[in-house]
Formats: structure tokens, sequence, C-alpha cells
């Protein structure tokens, strides 16, 4: 069971959240997301945890600062439309520039992102130019690397081909639906870069063969793609569900 617990340090409040197990020695660990976990064996008294973290406050401070800093890609849907906003695609981040023009079109040019419009100050023109193009983009490039890594797949494994649905999720990147035969794609990995995309493809067909994250599951991946630890990472950084 987890406890949440308050301590007090000269750098200020550090909340914790203490789980007791069988482990030895206490373990901290500062998550990405600001988290901080703490585990210690059953017989450790939690006020001796408590000593532990204040000990421990400077590197905890100096993690979550690094965390913080961390840039932190662009993963919402919506815009201001703003010459200068960041648009953030396959792993690119491109500056957006309005740019009066009868033809209506988006055009991405040496890290710009040129949207040409007639209404340069309407939101909802600007904002309809992009999702059009937008929404083409994101089904394109995610259609191309399921197709691409299913067939990466199918030179190890036997697997049938699942169905595709694309949508915009909170909190995972991919989902397989085992007994229906159906991975589901997050719109928002069009931020991530292409090799990261391809793990999340790699990923839920490997969920075909081994339905938890066990080692051999981890194993099934392995067979195709021996680099996915580092393709993995990239996602990390694109923290879903902020
Ligand atoms: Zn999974």
């Amino acid at each position: 069971m987890e406890m949440e617990r308050k301590v007090l340090t000269q750098r200020g409040e550090i909340t914790y959240y203490l789980t007791q197990k069988r482990v030895k020695n206490i373990n901290l660990h500062v998550k990405s997301s600001g988290r901080i976990e703490v585990s210690a064996g059953h017989g450790v008294e939690a006020e001796r945890v408590d000593k532990f973290v204040i000990e421990k406050q400077d590197f905890i401070f100096r993690a979550l600062k690094k965390y913080s800093e961390m840039t932190k890609i662009n993963t919402e849907d919506s815009h201001d439309f703003n010459d200068g906003e960041i648009f953030t695609i396959l792993g690119q981040k491109l500056v957006l520039k309005v740019i009066k023009d009868e033809k209506e079109s988006i055009l991405v040019w040496n890290k710009e992102l040129q949207l040409h419009t007639k209404m340069p100050e309407s939101l909802g023109r600007k904002s309809a130019i992009y999702n059009i193009w937008i929404d083409a983009y994101v089904k394109a490039v995610l259609m191309d690397v399921y197709d691409r890594m299913f067939l990466l797949m199918s030179t190890k494994y036997d697997i049938p081909k699942p169905g595709l649905r694309l949508r915009s999720m909170k909190t995972r990147w991919g989902v397989c639906n085992i007994t229906d035969c159906i991975i589901t794609l997050n719109t928002k990995l069009i931020a991530a870069p292409i090799r990261a995309i391809e793990y999340v493809a790699v990923h839920e067909f490997s969920h075909l063969l081994e339905a938890n994250h066990s080692k051999k599951f981890y194993a099934v991946i392995y067979g195709v793609m021996p680099d996915y630890e580092e393709r993995e990472g990239y996602l990390r950084e694109l923290r879903l569900g902020d």
C-alpha cells in the first residue's frame, strides 16, 4: 500500500509517496512528472524515511528543477495561430508564420510552418486551414508507419493484421484490443519523432503475441527492434496527460 507523506525541509515542503515492501535499503526515485516515490522495508518506521528524504533534499530539488525545465513538446490541440507560435511535428519544432495570400495553404519550409490565408486576422479561418491539413497529414503518417511496422513484424512473427483506429487520447500512445483485433494509435503521436511512432506501433502489434508487459513481451519487440529502448525514450519527454 502507498502512503502520502509530507516533510518540511530548508528548501521547502516535499510530498512523497511511500511504499513498504521487501527491500533492504530505502530507495528514492524522482519521476519526470515530479512525483517522488520512496520504497522501504516493512520494518522501517515512516519517521526514519522522512529523515532520509530530508537528507536527500538537494538531490530532490535538483531533479525537480531539471524535469520542469525539460522541453515540454506541445501535444495540445489548441493553438492561438499567432506568428511565432511553436508547432511540434515529428519531433521538429516549427515556427508559425501567417502570410496573407489569395491561395490558402500550409507550407512547411525551413523550420517554418507557413500558413497562407486570405484572412490573417481570423482565428477560425486559420484554425480551419491548419486542421484540414494536419488531419490529413496525421492520417498519412500513422497509416504509413502502421503498414511498414506490420511488414516488419511479419518477417518474424505470424500475426493477423489488426484494424487501425486513429483518435486523440489523453493518457495512452496506443491501445491494442486483442479481442476485437483493433489497434488504436493516438493522433498526438504526430509530435513525436518517426522512430518513436514506429516503436508504439511495434509495441501494440506485440500485444497480439504477449498480452502483458512481461519479459517475454519485450523480447518480442527486441526481436524486430533491438534499439526500442532508445525510441521509447523520446516518448517520455512528450509527457502525455498533462
Ligand atoms: Zn502495452
